[in-house]
């Protein structure tokens, strides 16, 4: 059987606390799917051709990791994809009681998929999407927070 995970976020912007969870995850299955999810209700920062580019061209050296986007409820695309493992990132306490709201949601929805929970490395656990989002729309140097081919979508943006 070939074991196959999902990687679900918005990615708005890819960061490389995002990145260092895609590794790491990918050494633990065959196959590992970045899954953006489009959430239509909101104007995202970066749009998803942007994202699903940008983190294309981040994982293109990694063996079994593919980039997508989807709509809709994750536990029925993980399922129309074969991924028996929802992989999710925790930093900071304050991720746990959202995370383990959602993943007791998606058992009750999907008990044969595992939701896994990989944590931040010490050096990325203040990182996230709205941080570089704020410190990019005030002008700061959000360089070091993301991978290039991100930091050069950013760069191109009207801020
Ligand atoms: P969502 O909107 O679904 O929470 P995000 O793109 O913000 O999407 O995050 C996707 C996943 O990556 C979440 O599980 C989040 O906790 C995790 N994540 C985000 N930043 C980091 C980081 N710096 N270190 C570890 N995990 C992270």
């Amino acid at each position: 059987m070939v074991r196959r995970a999902i990687y679900p976020g918005s990615f708005d912007p890819p960061t490389l606390g995002h990145l260092d969870i895609i590794e790491r995850a990918a050494r633990q299955f065959d196959e590992l799917i970045v899954g953006i999810g489009v959430n239509s209700d909101k104007p995202p920062f970066l749009d998803t051709q942007d994202r699903l580019s940008a983190l294309r061209e981040c994982t293109a050296g990694m063996a079994g990791v593919t980039v997508e986007s989807f709509e809709g409820l994750l536990v029925e695309h993980a399922r129309a994809r074969g991924c028996q493992v929802i992989v999710r990132g925790l930093r900071a306490v304050s991720d746990f009681e959202y995370e383990f709201r959602v993943a007791m949601a998606n058992r009750r929805l999907a008990p044969e998929i595992e939701t896994l929970f990989l944590i931040t490395r010490d050096e990325y656990s203040f990182l996230a999407s709205s941080v570089v989002r704020d410190v990019a729309r005030h002008g700061g140097n959000y360089q070091a927070f993301v991978p290039e081919a991100v930091g050069k979508l950013i760069a191109k943006k009207r801020l």
